[in-house]
């Protein structure tokens, strides 16, 4: 049997904590439905603890100078290159997903967002703003203690992503990992003391949504960033702006992708697969309304039925494997619930389309065409290996039907005339667009949503502002000329 059963539920102030009164829980491997780990929920208790450690914390780390900072992250990362293996079998065996996957995608996606904002903290700056006889400057300052909340489909990285610049920019962070994925946030606190990271800047609390609620609630929170749905983003949005709190918020998508006729077919074929079934397209950016131009329908689903007929599931474990399971049995129902309204809905399975053995999550890589823009399965999130392929004809036809939609994460265009790709692109509402490629997500590009999508960017420059605030110092240099 597998376990990867951590040395505590939480990790607060340096120490590993436990608290058996809190509710117990699962963490189950995917392919199996074995328990991995057996974890408790945060207690209120465990909650206060967490922020008082983060409190006490934080103004030491903000005092010190960026580069010491920046130098303690660095050596995360490397301590997390180091042991990318362990930490990339640890997140198959909670997640499921390939590690043909998690060994390129997954810490080592972490490892740069620790990389790229330790070299960051030492270049922020203010301005300094002349007025005359008087004059002016700028302080960056830090947020105080933040809380990042986790979606179970790119654990470390989206702990990563939120940890990195918090703590880069003087910040205290308070992680909780959604409760389907519990177990790699913990390694990620580990490794963070170890690389010398002060007691008390980096926590882990587990818990289910009221954990998470109550986290955020809480007056000693400066900061919050989710990764989750837009339902749970609306409630966590929500109770931030009770406390006028900053939000980050990046949540779900149904984003398109649009193939024009003179597209490289077989780029143009790689790259919705990517967008549809990397990680059983449970990936918030998936491109899962794929607009083909009429003219090369037949030859784009020809090719990409040939080749999705090719994929090979199975034990994630095995790195020949392409494709895993879906994270959890209610997922896995989720999907192929989805799958048959496409079938009753009428549109024309092309591949896949079931479950695959009576063991684990798995689920065909399953392609519709001939959807149509009011299916329901072209307008909500579905978040499995479902791809739609919709038939267009002119592009201003296609960027209104790409537009028409609640959601606004990403979205991508394959064509070879470079003036329409940027036309398009501009056109395009979302986010992130690629052009002739897709899903890429390097930590030195911004990455966040537009309208339901989210608010806030993660990565790149742009997460400065998401974690500092500008304090203005007003220099009088002169007499107070006051009338009375
Ligand atoms: P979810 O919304 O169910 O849960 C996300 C996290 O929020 C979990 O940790 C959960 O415990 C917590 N939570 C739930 N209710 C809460 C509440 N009321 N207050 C505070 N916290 C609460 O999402 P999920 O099913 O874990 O993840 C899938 C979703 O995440 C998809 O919609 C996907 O598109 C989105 N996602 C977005 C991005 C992005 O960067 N934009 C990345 C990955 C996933």
């Amino acid at each position: 049997m597998m376990r990867a059963q951590p040395e505590a539920s939480h990790f607060i102030a340096g120490e590993w904590v436990e608290d058996s009164t809190g509710t117990p829980f699962d963490s189950l491997h995917p392919a199996t439905g074995e328990v991995i780990a057996r974890l408790h929920a945060a207690t209120p208790a465990i909650i206060d603890h967490a922020l008082n450690a983060a409190r006490a914390a934080q103004a030491d780390w903000a005092a010190r100078q960026p580069v010491e900072r920046g130098r303690i992250l660095h050596r995360a990362a490397e301590l997390m290159r180091a042991r990318n293996h362990e930490l990339s079998v640890l997140e198959t065996l909670d997640t499921g997903k390939p590690l043909q996957e998690t060994l390129v995608a997954d810490a080592a996606s972490g490892a740069d967002a620790l990389e790229y904002f330790a070299g960051f903290a030492p270049t922020v700056t203010g301005q300094t703003i002349p007025l005359g006889r008087d004059m002016a400057y700028t302080l960056r300052e830090p947020l105080g203690v933040c809380v990042g909340i986790g979606a179970w489909n790119y654990p470390i990285q989206i702990a990563c992503w939120k940890a990195a610049p918090a703590l880069a920019f003087g910040n205290a962070v308070v992680f909780k990992p959604s409760e389907l994925t519990p177990l790699s946030a913990l390694a990620l606190a580990g490794i963070l003391a170890e690389a010398g990271l002060p007691a008390g800047l980096f926590n882990v609390v587990q818990g289910m949504g009221d954990a998470g609620g109550a986290l955020v609630a809480d007056p000693r929170v400066a900061k919050v960033s989710l990764t989750g749905s837009v339902p749970t983003g609306r409630k966590v949005y929500a109770s931030a702006a009770q406390g006028i709190k900053a939000a980050t918020m990046e949540l779900g998508g149904k984003s398109p992708l649009v193939i024009f006729e003179d597209a490289d077919l077989d780029n143009a074929v790689g790259a919705a697969m990517l967008g549809n079934f990397y990680s059983a397209g449970q990936i918030c950016s998936n491109g899962t309304r794929v607009f083909v131009q009429r003219k090369i329908k037949a030859a784009f689903l020809d090719r990409l039925a040939e080749r999705s007929a090719k994929i090979t599931m199975g034990d994630p474990l095995d790195e020949a494997t392409q494709m895993g399971p879906l994270v959890s049995e209610g997922q896995m129902q989720k999907v192929l619930g989805y799958i048959a309204q496409g079938q009753a809905e009428g549109a024309r399975l092309v591949c896949g389309g079931a479950r695959v053995g009576a063991q684990g999550c798995f689920v065909q890589p399953t392609v519709f065409a001939d959807v149509t823009d009011e299916m329901v399965i072209a307008r909500e999130e579905i978040f499995g290996p479902v791809m739609a392929v919709l038939d267009f004809d002119e592009e201003p036809e296609v960027l209104a039907r790409a537009n028409a939609s609640e959601y606004g994460l990403a979205a991508g265009v394959f064509t070879r005339d470079m003036a329409r790709a940027h036309r398009v692109a501009a056109a395009l509402e979302a986010g992130t667009v690629w052009v002739n490629a897709y899903n890429l997500t390097p930590v030195e590009m911004p990455f966040g949503g537009v309208k339901a999508s989210g608010v806030g960017r993660e990565n790149g420059h742009a997460a400065l502002e998401h974690y500092t605030r500008v304090k203005s110092v007003y220099l009088g240099l002169g007499d107070v000329d006051a009338p009375y």
